[in-house]
Parts: C-alpha cells; sequence; structure tokens
C-alpha cells in the first residue's frame, strides 16, 4: 500500500451521494467511451452484495475537479442513476466500485459492503 492510500480513502469519504450546492466540479462530461472493466466491475459489485441493478441504466461522468465542502474527492453517486469519477479515479478500481455499491444498494450511508465489495469504506 502506498502512503497516499488513507488520503484518498478520506477524499472518497466525504464524497458520496452528494446534491446540491455544495458539490462542485470543474470539466465535467460523459464519460464516453465507458472503461471496458467497468461492466465486470459492476458484475462483481452485484455478486458481491447479492443483488442486481441495470448497468446500461448509470450514466458515467468525468471531471477534472470534484470538491465536496471544499475538500476534493474521488466519486460521487448522484441517486438514482448517475456516477461521477474524478478524472485520475476513472481507472481506480476500489474507488469505481465504492460507487457501483452505492448505486446497486441506492444507499448512502457506508455499510460494511463498502469495505467487503470496492475495498475501502468510505
Ligand atoms: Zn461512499
Amino acid at each position: 500500500m502506498s502512503a497516499k492510500l488513507p488520503a484518498l480513502v478520506l477524499a472518497v469519504l466525504a464524497g458520496c451521494n452528494i446534491f446540491g450546492p455544495q458539490l462542485e466540479t470543474t470539466g465535467r462530461m460523459r464519460l464516453e467511451p465507458t472503461p471496458s472493466q467497468y461492466e465486470g466491475w459492476h458484475a462483481e459489485v452485484q455478486d458481491c452484495l447479492g443483488r442486481a441493478r441495470s448497468y446500461e441504466r448509470i450514466e458515467w461522468f468525468v471531471a477534472d475537479e470534484l470538491y465536496y465542502g471544499g475538500a476534493e474527492i474521488g466519486g460521487v453517486w448522484s441517486s438514482p442513476d448517475r456516477i461521477t469519477m474524478r478524472r485520475d479515479h476513472v481507472g481506480w478500481e476500489p474507488s469505481v466500485k465504492h460507487e457501483l455499491v452505492h448505486y446497486i444498494e441506492q444507499v448512502s450511508e457506508h455499510g460494511p459492503e463498502f469495505l467487503r465489495c470496492s475495498g475501502i469504506l468510505g
């Protein structure tokens, strides 16, 4: 594990399922094409959770910068079907899977399934 990881975990912790004016983005756009590994990661998270929700319904976005309440975050799920990843988290499996747990479960609270199914709790 790199020394950077705790900071990333904290960054993701602050950032999930956010609505309204506290979320700030720059350079936000549709993530196209969607990375080829995402559908497999979605299937893995579904299997881990024992619950299914359509992969096709997800609207993927990417942002150059992503802040919540002034803190930099790695990704955010916006209920019900939108996931925005910060550009440097697009290829980071734990961060993407973390947002997929939010989406598949449709929950904003962080239960133990986040650690179990994405590798990061917050
Ligand atoms: Zn979260």
